[in-house]
């Protein structure tokens, strides 16, 4: 009998003292459950519309304008509750809810990235060889070359004409359009190529995409394929050879968002990373009607490739959009960074048994426990991280336990296995408190990445209890 008691007795003590994160299925209510598959399908519609940050810019305005949101002009008026945003250059977009606290008490911001790994063309992309059209590309970001041939790719962009107009080019994504693709070796000639690291089996000048290889009729000239896909682009867009120099154009994956699993629990999609928290911040942002303290949402462009250039979280748009909120009450922009705090929404890595060896078990993110909370990224001995203090870390995690988000502590990896960054590093930098938290990915950064729905609906909620901090 005493030793029954006992082992009741130390089970609550096990309960009480030990941390036991639990898989969110073995939680979640069917009320959640229905409002997870609810915020799945919005979040697939903005995955699906927004293949690049300029159509993530794009999608966001008419998302917003559908919700009361105006566009803020320099002077403007403001009182709470108002709903403003501000358009950096058609590459990033920042929105607000005005708080009724002043300013000088801090914002609550969300801070995340819609640019993602992709193919850019290069300035003199489209050549002819062997009567085949090709354009050259340069990639942007981290990629792994080799996952990037023989998968269906869509265009979309900009190109500025000689006369400055602006034409914007789409060309995959609806029904019907043609597509465009990589080629790669065959098997039976890969003997060579095959003995090379996965690193260096396809060589970024390799990544060539073919557009064409119908020949200009009744000509006699060199070059014919290539004349061929320049008299479509001209008929169709205006465009010469030359204004390909001045133009913005990207290589992204085709297909839409689909559900990954028999349970229909994940969902696979080009561009997870950093959409899926961009959207959070978006939908919990649109969920906030009159909020104690400013509630920002910045979404940054470059993050991919180091937060540089004027679309890009160290670019001086973020702070004239807030100083300019400050200036309209009166009050210093120090004095708002000092207060404000910021969750850097960005994914991390989440734990992958088929790579188990690079991750360490005890302190992975796994798919299907919630947000990902990262106290710091980087690479090695922490370099490159903002490393959020204990008392930040503690707020966060108060704040998620009091709203009942499902969460998790995580690091990207082994600590000697690679590492990454953020957008965290820059917003600490103005002084502001910062800590990352995210969904946790599988294939990170690959044409196709993997999400747990869970994950999402719980970075929601996340950013929901954030814009709802003191
Ligand atoms: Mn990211
Ligand atoms: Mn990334």
């Amino acid at each position: 009998m005493a030793e029954k008691k006992n082992a009741k007795k130390n089970e609550a003590l096990r309960e009480k003292l030990l941390y036991a994160p639990k898989n969110g299925y073995d939680t979640i209510s069917e009320k959640e459950l229905a409002e997870m598959e609810e915020y799945c399908k919005g979040y697939k519609l903005f995955l699906d519309n927004g293949k690049t940050e300029r159509m993530c810019v794009e999608y966001c305005i008419e998302l917003a304008t559908a919700r009361g949101f105006k566009p803020y002009e320099r002077g403007m008026k403001l009182k709470a509750g108002d709903k403003i945003y501000v358009n950096n250059r058609d590459k990033g977009i920042m929105l607000a809810v005005i708080g009724t606290q002043p300013l000088d008490k801090g914002a609550n911001i969300g801070a995340a990235h819609t640019d993602a790994p992709r193919l850019d063309l290069k300035p003199r992309p489209l050549y002819e060889d062997s009567e085949i059209a090709y354009f050259k590309t340069h990639h942007y970001g981290g990629i792994r070359k080799y996952q990037w041939v023989t998968v269906p790719l869509e265009l979309h962009g900009v190109a500025v004409l000689r006369d400055g107009t602006v034409q914007k080019i789409s060309v995959g994504r609806d029904e019907g359009d043609p597509q465009f693709i990589i080629n790669d070796l065959l098997p039976h000639l890969g003997r060579e190529q095959n003995k090379k690291p996965l690193g260096e089996a396809i060589p970024s000048e390799n990544l060539n995409v073919l557009v064409g290889s119908r020949p200009f009729a009744d000509d006699e000239g060199k070059d014919r394929v290539k004349l061929s896909v320049l008299d479509h682009l001209n008929k169709t867009y205006g465009i010469s050879e030359e204004d390909l120099i001045s133009a913005e154009i990207e290589m992204v994956p085709a297909g839409t968002a689909r559900d990954i699993g028999f349970d229909r629990s994940l969902i696979a999609a080009y561009g997870h990373d950093d959409r899926v928290c961009a959207y959070a911040e978006l939908a919990a942002l649109f969920a906030v009607e009159k909020p104690e303290k400013t509630a920002v949402c910045i979404f940054a462009d470059k993050e991919e490739i180091g937060s540089e250039g004027v679309s890009g979280m160290q670019s001086g748009a973020f702070d004239a959009f807030m100083e300019d909120l400050c200036e309209s009450q009166g009050v210093a922009l120090r004095a708002c960074y000092a207060n404000s705090f910021c969750l850097s929404a960005d994914v991390t890595a989440a734990y992958d048994p088929n790579f188990a060896e690079v991750y360490e078990k005890r302190n992975s993110a796994y798919i299907n426990y919630g947000v990902g909370v990262c106290k710091y990224t980087g690479a090695g001995g922490k370099s490159g991280a903002s490393d959020a203090s204990a008392e930040v870390v503690g707020k966060l995690r108060k704040a998620l336990n009091d709203n009942g988000v499902a969460w998790q502590m995580a690091e990207l990896g082994k600590t000697d296995a690679g590492g990454g960054g953020t957008v965290a590093m820059f917003m600490a930098k103005r002084n502001i408190d910062t800590i990352d938290a995210g969904v946790p990915v599988l294939s990170m950064h690959a044409p196709y990445e993997t999400v747990a729905k869970y994950d999402c609906y719980m970075t929601y909620r996340a950013m929901k209890a954030i814009f709802r901090m003191k």
